[in-house]
């Protein structure tokens, strides 16, 4: 569901309806019915606090096939911590497992989180998670 903090991204190429001009409620039942999951990208250069980050669900239009991208901007000033707290929530309430499939080379929402941030990061990123979110989220081997 889209709600206030989360705006349609510039990245919305999808021609079955306009984007700028027509009725939100059009715009969202778009979306919510001919989204198709591609993707999860995440836009940073680092995990300390820095401006214009973004975090977008990327997916294609089930009727003309064009991308479309439900996106939200990450608050500038947050610790790496309270970074990947916004991002790992976002992204679980946005993804529906009964709907959207896994990423290539994802076995659960756990890794397909992992695989959002740089190589470079994971490392860290894969430790924060084994430390704080073992009791949001069911670990991979459940099958989520
Ligand atoms: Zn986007
Ligand atoms: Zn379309």
């Amino acid at each position: 569901m889209i709600s206030s903090g989360e705006r349609k991204c510039s990245q919305l190429l999808c021609t079955c309806i306009d984007w700028k001009n027509d009725d939100l409620t059009m715009q969202v039942n778009h979306l919510m019915n001919y989204f198709d999951f591609t993707d999860f990208e995440l836009k940073y250069t680092t995990l300390e606090p820095e401006e214009n980050r973004r975090l977008c669900k990327v997916g294609r239009c089930r009727i003309c096939h064009k991308d479309l991208c439900i996106g939200k901007e990450l608050p500038g000033q947050t610790k790496s911590d309270e970074l990947l707290t916004e991002v790992y929530r976002w992204m679980f309430q946005m993804w529906n497992p009964s709907h959207d499939r896994l990423l290539d080379g994802a076995d659960c929402f756990s890794d397909m989180f992992l695989s959002v941030f740089h190589e470079s990061d994971q490392e860290f990123v894969s430790e924060w998670l084994n430390a704080k979110a073992r009791n949001v989220s069911p670990a991979c081997e459940e099958g989520l």
